[in-house]
């Protein structure tokens, strides 16, 4: 275990303007279903690099138009987050190794009405030492709380793990989170109804106008459909204004 990863990697990603950066080992964990564990995407798989941006605080407690300055800024980052992976993923492949890129957010998979990504970065980034998961789903990071976004890749280089935070960061009784979700998606022991949150937080015009004929389609396909080219899920961010983390 080191504290920092590897130095040509943390210069690569500080080029790009990343400075939160964990490495875990690609293992297989328990919380997670073997389709979307590391070894499921990339064959030999060693390491999962993973990396954070914050979101200002500026656009989360915006006044007017607060929604829609979180749309735009998730919808930019993830697309800037995606590309950092694939030139990541390419920067180590110079040194024989294979190495995919983890996309932040689309596509999803819906497996029993959870919504699952290619390799779900939160688990991997609590192992890595950005941040601890909290009742609300979400990874907070010591220095920006929840109020982070987060791209990666899985590689077949052997990596040193950067190490795990052992601190719960979610202070004893908080329940500002459940309290503030208009839909009660979150439950007291930490559980997000995904199918709630997403149906709730997709207010994109095109969703709305397939959902009425979703006797067609799977939820999934809408869902990736809509979002995919313009991550337009991130309407509702109400669970990340309450908390007290991020203040
Ligand atoms: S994003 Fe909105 S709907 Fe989803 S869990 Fe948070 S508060 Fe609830
Ligand atoms: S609101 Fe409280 S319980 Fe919810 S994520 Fe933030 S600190 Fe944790």
């Amino acid at each position: 275990m080191t504290t920092e990863p590897e130095a040509d990697i943390l210069d690569f990603l500080h080029n790009e303007g990343i400075t939160l950066v964990g490495i875990a080992a690609a293992d297989h964990l328990p919380s997670v279903p073997d389709e979307f564990s590391p070894h499921a995407v990339l064959k030999g798989a060693q390491s999962v690099i993973c990396y954070a941006v914050p979101i200002p605080k500026g656009i989360l407690y915006a006044g007017h138009h607060g929604e829609a300055l979180y749309w735009r800024f998730c919808n930019m980052a993830y697309r800037s987050l995606d590309i950092i992976s694939g030139r990541l993923a390419s920067y180590l492949e110079e040194e024989n190794c294979v190495t995919a890129p983890v996309y932040g957010c689309y596509p999803w998979k819906v497996r029993n009405r959870e919504f699952w990504g290619t390799l779900p970065l939160v688990y991997w980034a609590e192992k890595a030492g950005i941040g601890t998961l909290t009742k609300c789903g979400l990874l907070a990071a010591p220095e920006f709380g929840t109020r982070i976004l987060m791209g990666g890749v899985i590689t077949t280089k052997r990596l040193n793990p950067t190490e795990r935070i052992r601190k719960e960061l979610c202070p004893p009784g908080c329940v500002e989170c459940l309290r503030a979700c208009p839909v009660t998606a979150i439950s007291e022991t930490g559980k997000v109804d995904h199918n709630l949150c997403i149906r709730h937080s997709h207010e994109n015009p095109l969703l709305q106008h397939l959902l009425h004929d979703k006797a067609e389609f799977s939820f999934e396909t809408l869902v990736n459909t809509v979002g995919v080219d313009d991550h337009g899920t991130y309407l509702c961010f109400e669970c990340m204004k309450a908390c007290p983390l991020n203040k």
